[in-house]
């Protein structure tokens, strides 16, 4: 009945509340009972939609904490990529600043074998031919035990000049506390 079903509408939202006589309800009890129509409608309105939209919500915020995390993991990742760049440069310049290589690495591994597993020397670089050596040894040793020898009248300070059947080798050579660095 078209006319009943506008009615119980009407009073639908306030029977739920509990706001109608005992009558009233009766008489929307009777008809949810057999209408469909109706029936459904009620459902609909006693669904909660509060804790809906709070589900809503709070799938969004799920959503955008997601999004924002794998954003913010980007974002480390790229400070971290920069970063590593930055160190390696830094130490490529430092590397051929002080040992004369732009290898970091070798470098570092030739200061390790010299300083502290005390080997005579280390070389770092094979073109220019760069070695480490502890400070105190003599370059005369190196160079002899390859059957080289010093031709001291052509030495012009820190460049050595080493001498093998007609052949020469220029040695520069610099020392500091921690290490000798020659270089040919
Ligand atoms: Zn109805």
């Amino acid at each position: 009945m078209k006319n009943e079903c506008s009615i119980v509408g009407d009073l639908l939202a306030l029977w739920m509340d509990g706001l109608v006589s005992g009558d009233t309800a009766a008489f929307v009890e009777e008809h949810l009972d057999r209408c469909p129509a109706c029936h459904a409608r009620m459902e609909q309105l006693r669904a909660p939609a509060a804790p809906q939209a709070a589900a809503q919500e709070a799938r969004a915020f799920r959503d955008f904490a997601a999004r924002w995390n794998k954003k913010r993991r980007r974002i480390l990742a790229a400070f971290a990529a920069l970063a590593l760049a930055a160190a390696l440069l830094a130490a490529c310049l430092f590397s051929s600043a002080v040992f004369g290589t732009a290898n970091f690495v070798s470098a570092a591994a030739g200061l390790a074998r010299v300083t502290l597993l005390n080997e005579p020397w280390a070389e770092i670089a094979r073109e220019p031919k760069v070695v480490l050596a502890a400070p105190e040894t003599d370059l005369t040793d190196y160079m002899a035990a390859r059957g080289f020898a010093e031709n001291e009248q052509e030495r012009m300070g820190a460049l050595r000049v080493f001498e093998k059947d007609g052949a020469k080798e220029y040695v520069l050579c610099s020392v500091n506390r921690w290490f000798a660095r020659w270089v040919w």
